[in-house]
């Protein structure tokens, strides 16, 4: 299985490289990786990382575990698909997302800020896995920062 990638935060991931591994659509997690937590807020880097990407012929997608509908207008702001309610690490709705963009997984990354949910998602579908830092760890839920978090410490996974 292919080893997980790391990045700093989602506009330090490298693009030409991803490319060179044969990835060709992104699947981005919101909360923390796109934007900041609970809000429709995305640094103006991440916003360019964006354009580049798409400039790279790169199909994009947003899948998200939240339960609302709250960040439609943020994923129709960008232009991008967004699948919400996704349930990872249950791998069903990157395998949506990926049909949704016409790409067999194999050729789809998932890049997100969780250890626990993010990548188990990527991996139960054969997808790459990009794992980036948080865009705030001040500002997160109190699951994450009191279950999540910690465990992602006790599996080695330093800041
Ligand atoms: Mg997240």
């Amino acid at each position: 299985m292919p080893e997980i990638l790391r990045a700093g935060r989602l506009f330090e991931v490298d693009l030409d490289a991803l490319r060179a591994l044969g990835v060709r659509a992104l699947l981005l997690d919101a909360d923390n990786t796109l934007c900041f937590w609970h809000s429709l807020q995305i640094p103006d880097e991440t916003l360019l990382w964006l354009r580049q990407a798409k400039a790279m012929g790169f199909a994009l997608a947003v899948v998200s575990n939240a339960r609302t509908r709250r960040l439609q207008p943020l994923a129709a702001r960008l232009g991008l698909p967004i699948f919400h309610r996704a349930m990872k690490p249950l791998p069903f709705a990157l395998l949506r997302a990926a049909k949704a963009l016409g790409m067999p997984p194999k050729h789809c990354a998932m890049l997100g800020d969780q250890l626990l949910t993010d990548l188990p998602a990527a991996l139960l579908c054969g997808m790459r896995r990009v794992l980036v830092e948080p865009l705030d760890r001040k500002r997160e839920s109190a699951f994450t920062k009191g279950f999540s978090r910690r465990a992602e410490w006790l599996l080695g996974r330093r800041p």
